[in-house]
């Protein structure tokens, strides 16, 4: 050998230790369910860590056994990420928004032996527990307390477990590709599936995440994670913000406008992530409380597509970069991120907005491509529309308990979404492929309408559907909750598009609602409007 460099697995205990041993008094804040606001550090939170990995080997659980969490963004969940997979368990986290059937699909099928769970979720751990075949330890997350302890025969509290734990005793040796983690897809259709990943994929998602162009979480910032710890790993910034040794503010159950803003202003968090939905909540509040939210500099959105309004919204008003991203459950969650090249900058300053508006470009890591129906990619050109494919470190291979033939499509992982690309390799999403209106042979994309839509002061929410037409097979309709002191007509809203978009785009309809149906993660539930209105031009 003419020589070597050092080789140590990659792997999510590594990232916690590094946290405690040169961000050790970094302060965590954490919104407790219980009792109220907590602050402790990376170095308490690592200890905790490695006490919980310690306590749940002398419960005797087996490497790779499943440990499930059905709980809030707080400072347990976050020592819980750490302890369980960095003792070569698998973390596996859990939306509570999910019908009871869903739960107990899920964690039967995941053969979770344990779970924790906030104080909030004891009616519903409650419900079903019978129903759970492989729990044998349920415990939660909190000090002792008899009223839950009532409420469930054996419950195990948090507290008491960890003091059985050691704080020194080292995270076992293992191969980096072992599984860390695991999370299931919200399933609009058919069962949830699992993805899992592994202590290398999430170290590798959290170097590419900790990029300048990406998001680029740094020991400078104060994070905000308001996407859930439930919901693909809070988009992976726990693990990314332990690399850097980012403080964290953990927002626990209150997600509306208000409570957000406070914690803004009172802990001078610097960025932020969440979905599109949320922050129309933090907007409204903001201007209400006639705050500028000084010092908040950057937000993270995706989950769904941002609309145009909102970047600027966020520029002009509040002086804060949104960074548009896009990504999946089967990609860790992170696809792209809209960041400015070099040679933007030359451009008038109207076509750099422009610029932000799409879904960015892939971290080294990802790979991107369209193709169509047959498999034959497309032009890179930035117009024409394919469905979307990827590969890369911290993609999807298998889901859970299938196998890659069953999950990949020639070796790449089709994501359902229908893109563009163009040569720098930014990437405009248009729609999922089965949101997309095929009219006349035409493809509308709902998205596009859906943006025009928002920004209009009289809708406060909008989706574009394509319903049956007898000439053209599908047309779009608009489905539209009209903001608060507003009563707009079908006129006064169809207007919105003139000049914006071809006149054949332009919805045939629109109907009013008092509120859009969304599912677990926040997403319009477009197969239920079909449902509803897919008749409603033929009838
Ligand atoms: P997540 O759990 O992160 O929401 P899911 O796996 O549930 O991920 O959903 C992924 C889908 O969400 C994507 O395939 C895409 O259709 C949609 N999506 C995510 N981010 C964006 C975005 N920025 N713009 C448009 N669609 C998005």
């Amino acid at each position: 050998m003419l020589g070597q460099m050092m080789n140590f697995p990659l792997t999510i205990g590594s990232l916690v230790d590094h946290a405690a041993r040169y961000h050790g008094t970094t302060r965590i804040v954490s919104v407790n369910t219980v009792y109220g606001i907590e602050s402790t550090t990376w170095a308490s939170v690592n200890a905790n860590a490695h006490r919980l990995g310690d306590a749940l080997t002398n419960l005797g659980l087996r490497p790779q056994a499943r440990c499930a969490t059905i709980a809030w963004n707080n400072r347990r969940h976050l020592e819980i990420y750490f302890g369980v997979s960095g003792a070569g368990f698998i973390c596996h986290t859990i939306n509570p928004r999910l019908f009871p059937e869903q739960l107990i699909y899920i964690i039967n099928h995941a053969e979770d032996e344990v779970m924790f769970i906030d104080k909030t979720f004891i009616p519903l751990v409650k419900a079903i527990r019978d129903k759970l075949t492989f729990v044998k330890y349920i415990v939660l997350m909190e000090g002792r307390d008899e009223e839950s302890g009532n409420e469930i025969n054996g419950l195990i509290y948090y507290d008491e477990l960890i003091s059985i734990g050691s704080p020194e005793k080292d995270w076992p040796d293992f191969d980096e590709n072992t599984a860390s983690s695991l999370c299931y897809t919200s399933g609009t259709t058919g069962n949830p599936k699992g993805v899992l990943f592994s202590h290398r994929s999430t170290v590798l998602h959290s170097f590419a995440s900790n990029t300048r162009d990406c998001i680029g979480f740094s020991a400078r910032d104060i994070v905000l994670p308001v996407v859930p710890m439930f919901h693909v790993n809070a988009w992976g910034s726990p693990y990314a913000c332990a690399m850097v040794g980012a403080q964290i503010v953990l927002p626990g159950p209150r997600l509306d406008g208000a409570s957000l803003v406070n914690l803004i202003e009172k802990y001078r968090v610097s960025i932020a992530l969440g979905v599109p939905t949320i922050w129309r909540g933090l907007l409204t509040e903001a201007r209400k409380l006639d705050t500028t939210l000084g010092s908040l500099k950057r937000t993270v959105v995706g989950g769904s597509a941002c609309p145009p309004s909102m970047i600027a919204e966020f520029r002009d008003d509040f002086d804060v970069e949104l960074i548009h991203a896009w990504g999946m459950t089967e990609m860790s969650p992170l696809g792209s991120s809209n960041q400015p090249l070099a040679k933007h900058f030359d451009l008038p300053i109207s076509e750099q907005h422009a610029l932000r508006e799409n879904q960015g470009r892939p971290p080294w890591g990802v790979e991107l491509k369209i193709v169509d129906p047959s498999g034959v990619e497309l032009p890179k050109d930035g117009v024409t529309q394919g469905d979307l494919m990827v590969r890369g470190h911290w993609i999807l291979e298998r889901y859970f308990r299938q196998t890659r033939e069953e999950t990949l499509t020639d070796d790449w992982f089709h994501t359902g979404d229908v893109a563009t690309l163009d040569n720098d390799g930014y990437l405009s999403i248009k729609d999922r492929s089965k949101d997309i209106i095929k009219s006349g042979g035409e493809w509308i994309s709902s998205v596009d309408l859906e943006n025009i839509a928002i920004a209009h002061p009289s809708l406060e929410d909008a989706a574009v559907i394509g319903v049956h037409h007898e000439k053209w097979d599908e047309r779009p309709i608009l489905v539209a909750v009209p903001a608060e002191k507003h009563s707009p007509s079908e006129s006064d809203v169809l207007t919105i598009f003139d000049g914006k978009v071809t006149k054949w785009h332009i919805p045939d309809k629109v109907v009013f609602t008092d509120l859009l149906p969304r599912n677990a993660t926040g997403k319009v539930l477009k197969r239920n409007l079909r449902e509803t209105y897919c008749n409603i031009l033929i009838d």
